[in-house]
């Protein structure tokens, strides 16, 4: 069995709107439906638990989950502070299965491909993220903003969710990293990379899964939209 966790509990401060991200309409619809219909129509996701905020529990089952008929969705848990506590309560929630599936509710074009690339990938090697090649070359910086170290662009790739692991490895990782109260994690790799150490492999995904953070991201989640409703 393989478990998709959805997280849809940031409060989205930088987005700077009045309606939380996750609600925003984009083609009438709410940010998150995007994401949750593509695990929903994936033959490879058993179930989905959603991780949302407190005080969005009834708002969610009813407005989006009953209203878009997401059948697969086993579970709508609260969040935490930050992501990893809103990962770690979803985490909690898994039952019997083999793999977890992660993935950010702010990026609406993922694909049932791209997920079922992740979840093949995770089958063979135990831990593996979706990502791309970055485009630009990177700086690192010192605390004076200074250039500290230029990385070789042809070992930089920016980290996407999903992010997929075996159920045993995620669970250790985690409640390790929760255990040492590391307040440092962006991201479920970086758990696993520091409290499992396993290698953790880089799924070519797409530059179009974005993650819709700021207002600008917007306009161009509506193009990518429009893009993709005039092929149909
Ligand atoms: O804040 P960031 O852009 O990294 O958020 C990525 C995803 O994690 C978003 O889908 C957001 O809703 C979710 N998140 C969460 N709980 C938090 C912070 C972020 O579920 N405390």
């Amino acid at each position: 069995m393989v478990t998709a966790i959805v997280l849809a509990a940031g409060s989205g401060s930088r987005m700077k709107s009045s309606v939380k991200k996750q609600y925003m309409l984009l083609n009438g619809k709410p940010l998150v439906y995007y994401s949750l219909e593509a695990f929903n129509d994936c033959e490879n996701i058993d179930d989905i638990i959603v991780v949302t905020s407190e005080e969005d529990l009834e708002y969610f089952k009813t407005e989006i989950i009953d209203k878009y008929n997401i059948s697969k969705v086993s579970n709508i848990v609260a969040g935490g502070k930050e992501r990893y506590n809103s990962v770690y309560n979803g985490l909690m929630c898994i039952g019997d299965s083999e793999y977890v599936v992660i993935h950010d509710g702010a990026r609406p074009f993922i694909t049932v491909e791209n997920i079922d690339c992740i979840v093949n990938r995770v089958r063979e090697c135990k831990a593996c993220v979706a990502g791309m090649p970055v485009k630009d070359t990177i700086k690192i910086v010192d605390e004076k903003n200074n250039i500290a170290q230029t990385p070789n662009r042809k070992t930089v790739w920016m980290a996407q969710t999903p992010q997929a692991f075996a159920k045993d490895i995620i669970m250790i990782a985690y409640n390790e990293m929760m255990k040492a109260e590391d307040d440092t994690i962006t991201d479920d790799a970086m758990v696993v990379e520091k409290y499992y150490g396993i290698d953790v492999n880089m799924v070519e995904c797409s530059y179009n899964n974005i993650k819709v953070t700021t207002p600008e991201d917007i306009v161009i989640a509506e193009t990518f939209l429009s893009r993709k409703n005039s092929l149909k």
